[in-house]
């Protein structure tokens, strides 16, 4: 028999990757009675409607949490603010407000001011994503065996964040729960720099292009198509998180910058051992990340190589050499 619903009503605000992944997984695995869903754009929420994800697609943001147990923003960053005021009058009593904004430190400062006593805030980061946006990107499974990251205020009820962190666990996901500020801490290491390193190396080989023709995009098999893919991003959500976690980006840039002087040092020295036992440790870090489970260990990202013609044979065989 199908285990009760976590939550009777779930209010999605935003639906695009990850909200219409959240409601294509909560779908599958019975974790709400039913999903309500809204978004900013009437395209948005007419094509919400045509992919049936949600039982309910309604206009307003005011109209979606009517009656629900648990919101979740799942619009960008900068948003989150405006949106916990303009629903906070709306909202039930002994409800559940969380979001999946990529830095949390702004995401608690923005929204708990706005948020009625009685109402519990268990602000979420799923560690999970693609390189595309919208409602049609979205896909049941993307939060298996992804961290969901989970930093309730202090005055949080536990209950509300057990019950969250339930949720997510349903969705696949493996929880953890720490403070707002480490999480940012972390994040800008582990995603906010690789994404802003990803962003300059894209613009500077744009800016090159005279120079290299196109080159760049026919020999991008070398490294760089590898930064494309993460340079794709949304802009919006990019844009949010490097003005919303600015301390901690500028403390890690700091780092980077002082580790890159290191190697333009050793190559400029000629300091192969430098080298060579800079890039031992990191090829370490790769295999460590797929013995977690955090990645295939499949060559090349397991992309599919296409079955090619067979090489040409380099010389004619002498079929009557001895
Ligand atoms: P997305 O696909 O671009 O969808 C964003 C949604 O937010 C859309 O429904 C959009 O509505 C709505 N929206 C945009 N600006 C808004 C505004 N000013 N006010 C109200 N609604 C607004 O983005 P996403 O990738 O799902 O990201 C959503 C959140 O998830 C962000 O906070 C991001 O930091 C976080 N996150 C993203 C990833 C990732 O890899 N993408 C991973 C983890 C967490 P319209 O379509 O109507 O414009």
């Amino acid at each position: 028999m199908m285990k009760a619903p976590l939550f009777n009503r779930l209010a999605l605000i935003g639906v695009g990757l990850i909200g219409s992944s959240i409601a294509r997984a909560a779908r599958v695995q019975n974790a709400a009675g039913s999903i309500v869903a809204t978004a900013r754009s009437a395209a948005t929420r007419r094509r919400v409607a045509e992919l049936g994800i949600a039982d309910q697609v309604v206009e307003t943001n005011a109209a979606a949490v009517e009656g629900a147990d648990l919101v979740i923003l799942c619009i960008p960053v900068g948003a989150c603010g405006a949106v916990a005021k303009e629903i906070a009058p709306h909202l039930k009593p002994g409800a559940v407000v969380s979001d999946v904004g990529s830095v949390k430190g702004s995401i608690v400062r923005d929204m708990s001011p706005h948020l009625p006593k009685g109402v519990n805030f268990v602000p979420a980061h799923p560690v999970a994503g693609t390189e595309y946006s919208g409602p049609d990107a979205g896909f049941a499974e993307l939060f298996v065996n992804r961290w969901c990251i989970l930093t309730p205020p202090k005055e949080t009820d536990p209950k509300a964040v057990e019950k969250v962190a339930a949720f997510w666990k349903l969705l696949g996901a493996n929880v953890e729960t720490m403070d707002a500020d480490h999480h940012d801490l972390v994040l800008a290491i582990t995603s906010h720099l690789p994404h802003l390193i990803a962003y300059t190396i894209v613009g500077t080989a744009d800016e090159l292009s005279e120079v290299t023709k196109s080159e760049v995009l026919q020999f991008s098999a070398g490294g760089f198509r590898d930064f494309t893919r993460i340079a794709a991003s949304d802009p919006t959500m990019w844009r949010d998180v490097f003005l919303a976690n600015k301390d901690a980006v500028l403390e890690m840039l700091g780092r980077f910058n002082e580790d890159i002087s290191a190697l333009t040092k050793a190559i400029r020295k000629g300091d192969g051992k430098a080298l060579f036992e800079h890039f031992t440790r990191t090829r370490a870090i790769r295999k460590g990340i797929v013995q977690m489970g955090q990645d295939s260990a499949t060559p090349d990202f397991g992309r599919p190589h296409p079955d090619l013609a067979p090489l040409p044979k380099p010389y004619a065989v002498d079929e009557g050499r001895s």
